[in-house]
């Protein structure tokens, strides 16, 4: 058992890190959760579009941070939080993370930060930072949002914190259609190739659901995923896009209840056809339909241990452009392409050069037995869940994108050979200097394998 224990903690100083499971045994799960509105205090600009030229306008509904804090029988703890947000920069999620950890002695793998990818929230921090173009005024909005949404995060965890006592979890799987591959669909012709039966993929239309029930059975807590863009609306007032009126629906019909939304890999998949609150809506109830039918079945207790793991890898960049390449960019007609030349030539007078890669974030969660939840950041397209769940050979994979830190598109290798934006153009908007390596797929499915197989040798060392 020894050798296996240090084989795991070797494999951990190698691939990032693991918590260690602490020796607290109780009688079986607990879990506490908490909500807190982040609707901004004032019109400020949005994210998600670079189209937008002014402030926000009210909103149709609030924006919410929720946290689910879930601890397994042995007290190993994890905190998903989830966000309707556009995505977070890494320097919101790295200081958000450090307060979690010292606050509630944790390790950087027991905290997840999901974001719905709503493209009717706020921007947040330097996220998405070439896409906008505002005066200090706005600027300085975005500064005190980021704070304050900081604060709020660290407080809505320390609530959840608070209202942990004995729980059952279980997880069940729906399913969903709306999501489209708009890669491969034209958006006009989506109603006619939908009555036809001839939508082209790929697509993952599953829709997986964890309830968190107390010792009376009241359901506290749904968290579910799907992998589609919120990107229904585009007007100017706050909304959770369909996650949101999703998350709505649900507490509407199960009162009492918390649903969290994470995003799946989504980011070449569109709710289509879209652009009218009623198709939000009506995305929602498809959703809260999707999850009802699960609960409504019978669901899986999850038993075992919960393990957590994360490790941060550098992801190549493709060859980086030149000095003289980019004095050229600030140039240009595009103002995108000029705006972000101009901050990396402010980068390469700072740092004397451009780095080579970026420092990406993945996790694995495996939860009970059966669950492998892998958490990916970014925007992360469609193949990557396909290849995952046949790879990883769990009774049950979920997928997460737009967590920790959304700092661009991922795209596999078949999306980054074929270009277009989320291949290669999006880089732009996320202020990166050029594509991704053509390895970008390899590096990050192999982290996600050794993640794994460290928590394979963990979960047999419990059982020895
Ligand atoms: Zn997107």
């Amino acid at each position: 058992m020894n050798q296996v224990w240090a084989w795991f903690a070797a494999a951990f100083v190698a691939a990032g890190f693991v918590g260690q499971p602490s020796c607290l045994a109780g009688e079986g799960w607990r879990a506490g959760v908490a909500k807190v509105v982040i609707t901004p205090e004032q019109n400020m600009w949005m994210s998600g579009y670079g189209s937008r030229d002014h402030a926000s306008e009210g909103k149709l509904h609030d924006l919410w941070a929720k946290a689910l804090v879930f601890e397994d029988p042995a007290g190993h703890r994890a905190v998903l939080v989830t966000l309707d947000l556009v995505g977070i920069d890494r320097p919101t999620s790295v200081d958000v993370c450090q307060r979690l950890q010292t606050k509630f002695q944790l390790t950087r793998d027991q905290i997840a930060l999901a974001t719905s990818h709503t493209h009717t929230g706020p921007v947040v921090g330097e996220n998405l930072s070439s896409m906008y173009f505002f005066g200090d005024d706005e600027r300085s909005k975005v500064k005190s949002y980021t704070e304050r949404l900081k604060d709020q995060i660290v407080d809505v965890v320390g609530q959840a914190v608070e209202n942990i006592k004995p729980v059952e979890l279980k997880q069940g799987l729906g399913h969903a259609t709306f999501a489209v591959n708009r890669r491969n669909n034209r958006e006009a012709d989506v109603p006619q190739l939908r009555e036809a039966g001839e939508l082209k993929g790929p697509v993952d239309h599953e829709l997986p659901v964890l309830t968190v029930r107390d010792a009376d059975g009241n359901l506290d807590a749904v968290v579910f995923g799907y992998a589609c863009h919120a990107t229904v609306l585009s007007f100017y007032q706050w909304s959770g896009d369909w996650p949101g009126f999703a998350q709505l629906e649900i507490e509407r019909r199960h009162p009492g209840t918390v649903a969290m939304f994470w995003a799946g890999c989504g980011a070449d998949q569109n709710p289509l056809p879209r652009r009218t609150v009623e198709l939000g809506e009506d995305y929602g109830r498809q959703t809260a339909d999707g999850i009802d039918e699960v609960l409504t079945q019978e669901m899986t207790p999850v038993q075992g241990r919960l393990l957590t793991s994360c490790a941060e890898i550098d992801l190549a960049f493709d060859d980086l452009p030149t000095q003289e390449q980019l004095q050229l960019d600030a140039q240009s007609d595009n103002r995108f392409i000029a705006s972000r030349a101009t901050m990396l030539l402010d980068k390469w007078e700072q740092d004397g050069g451009l780095a080579a890669s970026y420092p990406y974030p993945v996790q694995v969660w495996g939860i009970g037995k059966d669950i492998k939840f892998v958490i990916l950041g970014g925007e992360v397209v469609v193949d990557f869940s396909i290849r995952l769940k046949q790879e990883l050979e769990s009774n049950r994979t979920w997928i997460a994108g737009y967590a920790n830190d959304v700092m661009a598109y991922i795209p596999s290798k078949r999306v980054l050979t074929e270009g277009g934006y989320e291949g290669a153009t999006a880089m732009i908007y996320y202020g990166l200097p050029t594509v991704w390596s053509s390895n970008v797929e390899e590096h990050i499915v192999s982290t996600v394998h050794e993640l794994v197989e460290s928590q394979k040798s963990a979960q047999s060392s419990s059982n020895n």
